[in-house]
């Protein structure tokens, strides 16, 4: 077993090797943060935006799509409140030069306090065996609750003093708990200052006359504008959902993680608007829809948790993230959030116009509540990419890197390779592909022994292998090899279709 750092490493480096992720413009050093797909990611990427896609869009009668631009009004960001508070704090290391976000330092201090109180609460189980209980252990062990204490306190003084924007004090809960730059290990610190997260861009031609904009931070937004464009022209009823996906862009203080935290990303979000006074139902409903689609891609329950949060968002009424068992521990893949009728509202006030819908039911006139579901499709990507690599031990001694990814997203779905370049098997191989090729994306491949081209369509993680023979010539089959399981079968070409699509058919995926 490779420890988690390392099987970081070897995403990231299989990503590149197998033509899924390149650095931006590497030619130039690249661009920090910034990632571009290759052949195999954008097939990947977007197989996972379809499949979002169809879940939301084509499976609700109730729910539409949007393609909003990437620019928008300026006012926009101020009615939604990213200018004034799209903000997350920065420090700066003195001796480093290095920079940090002051709360991601201060999370991190915590965790480690958290770590500690499990490795007690770990030994203890090891020491009393099966009579260990941990619900008494935790409220009467001196450590774990010192643990556990103190990182809650530091949580919420943080908490406060970022409500309270006391920069001065959150500087101070770094000094006092003699939090350290994780790189070099110095602790002379600049003080914590305030950093917007928005690009700015300028529209026109002159720079007297330009107009200052912002690449859109979120999708949301162009969603909330058009929200009555949408329910007239679409006759929608609440409750109705709008769906979208698009790139956003962050001027993120601290980038790392891979396309965990990129400056420009991919979003897929849902608004979904509801009768005020219901949208605490409608949460909980989206809260189970989105963890069930997770989970219907096969990685494993364990791999997802809920967090709910407790400090909430200015526009929110409630708020949780799936968490993902990411190769650096559980972090956020995606956010449902009560939203309340904040956004509408307040677009209301700034631009003039009434964004309310008549309900015929109650015969009342008011501003729907919305309960938003907005997943990150780079996160998605790192989640499925992540766990989907393995390095198996075969029986025969050896290993084999194998991308497990589930077949509905593979790029390739089935790679045809003649047993040899000759005796007309490279034909039989290419009609295959023109009956295959209209609705599965299907590859060719002749080169090196027939072995070698299985592990590497492993490493790619193509589901399935279509070994052409003599014996096809003779009675029109095939042998197919199925990726995970490894397993040899001898089918006629005819049943090819079949078994291909049984498996990437997305009915058989989400119900
Ligand atoms: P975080 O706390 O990780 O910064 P966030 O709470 O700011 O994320 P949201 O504003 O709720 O994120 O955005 C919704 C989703 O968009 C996130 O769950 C995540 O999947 C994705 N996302 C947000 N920021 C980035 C980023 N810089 N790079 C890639 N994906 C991102």
């Amino acid at each position: 077993m490779i420890n988690k750092d390392e099987h970081f490493k070897r995403v990231v480096s299989h990503a590149k090797e197998y033509g899924y992720i390149f650095g931006s413009s590497e030619i130039y050093d690249g661009l920090s943060a910034v990632y571009d797909y290759a052949q195999n990611g954008v097939e990947l990427k977007n197989n996972i935006r379809t499949y979002w896609w169809k879940s939301m869009v084509q499976m609700h009668q109730n729910i539409v799509g949007l393609d909003a631009a990437i620019l928008m009004h300026p006012t926009t960001w101020k009615a939604s409140g990213h200018v004034d508070a799209f903000n997350d704090p920065l420090i700066d290391n003195k001796d480093s030069q290095k920079r940090y976000r002051a709360d991601v330092l201060i999370e991190d201090f915590a965790e480690k306090l958290h770590q500690k109180a499990q490795k007690e609460i770990e030994k203890a189980r090891t020491r009393f065996g099966e009579s260990f209980d941990e619900a008494q252990f935790v409220v009467t062990n001196e450590r774990v609750i010192k643990y556990q204490t103190q990182q809650k306190e530091i949580l919420e003084r943080m908490a406060r003093s970022l409500e309270k924007e006391d920069l001065a004090d959150v500087k101070a809960l770094i000094e006092e708990l003699e939090i350290a730059d994780p790189d070099t290990g110095s602790k002379n610190w600049t003080d914590v200052r305030q950093f917007n997260l928005m690009f700015g861009t300028k529209l026109g031609a002159s720079a007297e006359n330009a107009t200052d904009l912002y690449l859109r931070p979120e999708t949301a937004q162009g969603i909330f504008v058009n929200f009555l464009n949408v329910q007239k022209s679409g006759r929608m009823k609440i409750p109705f959902g709008i769906a979208q996906t698009g790139k956003a862009f962050r001027n993120e203080i601290v980038a790392r993680q891979f396309i965990f935290r990129m400056r420009e990303f991919e979003q897929m979000e849902m608004q979904f608007f509801v009768r005020p006074g219901e949208e605490l139902k409608w949460y909980e409903h989206w809260k189970e829809k989105r963890l069930n689609w997770h989970l219907s891609l096969g990685l494993g329950k364990e791999n997802y948790r809920f967090h709910d949060h407790e400090k909430l968002a200015h526009y929110a009424n409630a708020a949780t993230d799936i968490e993902f068992d990411f190769p650096f521990g559980f972090k956020e893949l995606e956010g449902i959030h009560s939203r309340t009728d904040f956004d509408l509202k307040a677009h209301e006030k700034f631009s003039g116009k009434k964004l309310q819908f008549f309900d015929p039911e109650i015969n009342e006139n008011y501003v729907p509540y919305v309960v938003e579901t907005s997943l990150g499709l780079d996160r998605m990507f790192l989640a499925v990419f992540s766990k989907a690599l393995k390095e198996e031990a075969l029986e025969d001694g050896s290993t084999r890197i194998v991308l497990q990814l589930p077949s509905i997203l593979a790029p390739t779905k089935a790679a045809i390779l003649p047993l040899v370049k000759k005796d007309g098997l490279p034909e039989i191989a290419q009609r295959i592909i023109d009956t295959l090729k209209w609705d599965f994306n299907v590859t060719y491949d002749e080169k090196d022994a027939i072995g070698r081209r299985y592990r590497r369509q492993d490493a790619v993680g193509t589901p399935f292998c279509i070994t052409v023979d003599h014996d096809t010539k003779v009675d029109h089959t095939v042998t197919i090899r199925y990726r995970d399981s490894m397993k040899q079968e001898r089918v006629p070409i005819d049943k090819l279709y079949d078994i291909i699509h049984q498996e990437v058919t997305i009915k058989n995926w989400l119900t």
